[in-house]
Formats: C-alpha cells, structure tokens, sequence
C-alpha cells in the first residue's frame, strides 16, 4: 500500500520567508556549514524588486524628469512635459521585471533541495508544518516573513478603487485625480510621484508631521516643498465613499472626488497564522515575540526574527543585516553572540531628498544649520533649497546626527553617516578637504557653527571665517 504521509525534512536551520532578510540568513547559515531550508509561500521574488524600493524609486525617477523637463525655462531651454501615463507604467513594470528576474534567478542558484515553495506555521518551538502537510524539524528557525500593508476598514469596502503599493504599479494609466491616505515616507514618495506626472494629488494625515521627520525645522520645509505640487491636509480624519465613478473623500473642510486612492497608512508585520502561540513566545505591542535586537534570538529559543517582520527599521539594509546576524546565530545556536548594530538612517525619495541618520537631537545637543537655498553649487543646478541640520555633544563637538533636505542629501547622508560612525568631530571634518564647487562644501557652515558654538578649533583655512559662512 502507497505512503500517504507528506514527506518530513529534518534540517539545521529552517529559515520562513525569502525576502531580503530570509535570503541573507540562509546564505550566512549555510556559509556557517549549517544544512538549510528556505521555506516560502510563493519565490515571487523580494518585496523590494517587487512592489518596494525599486517599482517605487522607478515611478519617483519618472516624476523628477517631468520635473526636469518643467525646470528647463531657468537654464533657457524651453520645454512641457508630454506626460504618456501609458508608457510611464509600462517602463516601471519593465525595469521592475527586470529586478525581479534578478531576484528570482538568486533562487535558481540555491544548492538542490533548499528551496522549499510552501506557507509554513509553528507547530512546535522549531517544528513547522506546511500548507500541503509537508513537515519540519529543524534545530532552529528563523522568521523572515516581512510586512503588508495595512488597509483600514472604510478603505477595504472600496474594493477595486482602493491601490497600496501591493497594487498600483501593476496600472495601465496614471488616474486624473489620485488622494493618498497617509503621509508617511512612502506615501510621500509615489504622492508626490504622481504630482510630478501631472496627477491632481490630494494627502490626507491624521497627524500633523509628515514622513516621520523629527526635527521640526527640516520637516516645516519638506512640508512647504511638498505644498508646491500637491495639497496636503495634515491633522485630519477622512473617509471615503464610492461616488461618481470614483471615490469621494469627505473631511472637516469639505469633500472631494478622486479617481482612485492609495492607502498608505502604515505597514504591520506579516505573522498572522504563523502560529506563534505555539511557540510560547511573549509579544510585544506590535504582536512581534519579543527579541535581542543585538542577537535577533526570541526570548531564549532557538527562534530569531529578521528584516520588517520584527517591525523595527523597516528598511532594506536592516533587513539585510538582521538576516546575516539571524542566520550566524541561527547556525551557532545555542552560541549565540550579539552584533553591533549600525546607526538609524533612513532616506525618503522624495524630490529634493530627505535624510536622517543618526540620533534625534536631545535637549542638550550643538545644532549647527546649513543652509542650502544660498549654496553655490546648488544654484549653478536651479535647485537651491533646503537644509542640513548637524547634531553634535559637547565638548568636543563630536556628530550624534543629522536632519536634511535638499539636492543631492542622499548622498550627502552616506558621508555623514561615514563621520557619525567613526566619532568624526565638527574640527576633524573641516579638515577634510572639499572640492569646490560641490554640494558637499555647503555643509562648512554647519560645521563651523558647531566649533563656534563649543569653542573648538577651526582648521588654519577656516579661521577669520564668521560662522554661519
Ligand atoms: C513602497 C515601498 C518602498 C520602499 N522603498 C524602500 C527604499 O527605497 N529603501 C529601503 O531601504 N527600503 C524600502 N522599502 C522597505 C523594504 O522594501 C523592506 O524593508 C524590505 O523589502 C523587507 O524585506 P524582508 O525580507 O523583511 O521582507 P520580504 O521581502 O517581504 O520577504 C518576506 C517573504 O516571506 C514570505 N512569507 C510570509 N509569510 C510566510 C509564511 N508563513 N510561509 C512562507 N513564506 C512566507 C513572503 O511571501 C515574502 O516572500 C520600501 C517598502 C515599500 C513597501
């Protein structure tokens, strides 16, 4: 008589999700000499190539060249925009196919066997159990499983009118009129996006900030650039009907009818019917077991968690370090060891770029301004606009952090990121030299007031200069 029983694999490390993190873990795990399995419910390729970073950064670097087109009058080369939303969406699905054959072909290349296309649950601390039935002991395990969007009640009833970004590269047309709910980094990003592509954009906040900047000065300027292109309604509640066609959005002020809405508000971690009761983890707030954000190990089981399912630093390089940190521990398991983490750093596409890295300003931090709407290189692009705004303590005026908005910021971000961990202080940084004329050099004003204002020395080329120059 046949075998009915669903085959059973026994395995070093089960690693659930081949995203970003899932992938760097399962590299790291077997580059450890561990036996791995990578466990996921579709090899579609990563959030990332998918519906993420580069569909996103694709539909952002179509808006700025309609924009370039728009700002030629001020180098006297007269131009408008023809915007074809048709072939707009066809190139962002193109390149995006692109990336994601990339990813998939990463997939290809995994040793025989490790693949593994399945939804997995916990059916014990380190035993899972597949959709199909198929079972899984391993000696550890790690949670990959990533984040989905979150869509409120109102919105979902909306049915076909309502996009997230799980949806809206996959349109064949740009829409007339487009409101965006939520006004986060990557609402932001395809807002203002489709503003640039000549959409009639409208953002409604709950809140009163906007892509989670937290020094008040950068974040008042993203808001003035942002108003430039689109409307943007913060501190209010809105909510939607189906009417004309379209949706109506109604909110303390008034009401209006949009083709379509993008919901942006927030992303939760994917883990619903993973099973972790089954586990006996504690939860925190966010229903993610409670973890060693140094070790990525679940309380003291030979559990880790990696990349935006542990709802903290949702961005791709995190989840790239926290994978490899999972899946090195994952392997040694139980000689598990902490890593040093890198600095926060996140950077929102939007046009001029916004960054931030480091640590938030305390009460008792030098902040040194730059400001970039007089800045030479600035200028010569027609882009002058902006800030840096540099965080450093006393005494020595070491960099803690930094806030900016402006032309070229995410580049300028790395460098500062660069100085940050390397405990570079405002001096040390004078020192370097700075081409001229470059964006790079607009940061000298910043810097200078930071030495000014904790009495540090300025190199021999910078003294005599006033600070704030
Ligand atoms: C619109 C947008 C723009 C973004 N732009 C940027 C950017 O510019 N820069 C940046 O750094 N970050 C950006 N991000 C964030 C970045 O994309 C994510 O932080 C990163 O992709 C997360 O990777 P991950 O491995 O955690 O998850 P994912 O890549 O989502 O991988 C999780 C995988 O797990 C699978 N899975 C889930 N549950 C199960 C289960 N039970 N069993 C089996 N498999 C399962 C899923 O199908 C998926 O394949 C953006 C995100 C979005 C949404």
């Amino acid at each position: 008589m046949a075998d009915n029983t669903p085959p059973h694999f026994t395995c070093d490390v089960a690693i659930i999700g081949a995203g970003t993190a899932g992938l760097a873990a399962e590299r790291v795990a077997r580059s450890d000499g561990a036996r791995t399995l990578l466990i996921d419910d579709r090899f579609a390729g990563t959030t990332c190539a998918t519906v993420g970073c580069m569909p996103s950064k694709l539909l952002v670097t179509a808006g700025m060249a309609a924009q370039a087109v728009r700002r030629a009058h001020l180098f006297g080369i007269d131009a408008t925009p023809h915007v074809d939303g048709t072939r707009v969406m066809q190139r962002v699905r193109q390149e995006r196919d692109r990336f994601v054959a990339a990813t998939k072909k990463g997939f290809d290349d995994l040793p025989e066997g490790v693949a593994i296309k399945g939804c997995a649950r916990f059916t014990g601390p380190t035993a899972l159990t597949l959709d199909d039935g198929r079972t899984v002991s391993a000696r550890a395990v790690v949670i990959a499983t990533g984040s989905k969007p979150i869509v409120p009640e109102p919105y979902r009833a909306l049915g076909d009118l309502v996009d997230t970004n799980e949806t809206i590269f996959d349109r064949d047309e740009l829409p007339r009129a487009l409101a965006v709910i939520g006004a986060g980094a990557l609402g932001l990003e395809l807002a203002q996006a489709f503003a640039s592509l000549g959409v009639e954009v409208v953002v409604f906040e709950r809140g009163e900030r906007v892509g989670g900047v937290h020094d008040p000065v950068v974040h008042d300027e993203l808001v003035r650039i942002l108003r430039q292109c689109m409307t943007l309604h913060l501190g209010v509640d809105a909510s939607p009907s189906p009417g004309n066609g379209g949706v109506v959005i109604s909110w303390d002020g008034g009401s209006k009818r949009f083709d379509r809405v993008l919901v942006s508000t927030g992303r939760e971690p994917k883990l619903e019917g993973l099973g972790l009761n089954q586990t006996g983890f504690a939860l925190n707030d966010h229903g993610v077991p409670v973890y060693d954000k140094r070790t990525m190990q679940c309380g003291d089981a030979a559990v880790f968690i990696a990349g935006d399912a542990d709802a903290d630093r949702p961005v791709l390089h995190e989840a790239s370090d926290e994978g490899t940190i999972a899946g090195r521990n994952a392997a040694r398991f139980p000689k598990v060891e902490p890593a040093a983490r890198d600095l926060p750093f996140t950077i929102t596409f939007t046009d001029p770029p916004v960054a931030m890295v480091g640590e938030p300003a305390r009460e008792d931090s030098v902040i040194g301004c730059a400001p970039y709407d007089d800045q030479g290189r600035a200028k010569v692009m027609a882009q002058a606009e902006g800030m840096v705004r540099l965080y450093a303590s006393k005494p020595d005026g070491q960099l803690t952090g930094a806030v900016m908005i402006g032309p070229g910021m995410d580049h300028i971000a790395h460098l500062l990121a660069l100085a940050i961990m390397r405990g570079e202080t405002a001096t040390s940084l004078l020192e370097l030299p700075f081409y001229h004329p470059t964006l790079e050099e607009g940061l000298k004003p910043g810097l200078r007031a930071i030495c000014h204002e904790v009495h540090a020395p300025l190199p021999p080329r910078d003294q005599g200069t006033p600070p704030g120059a």
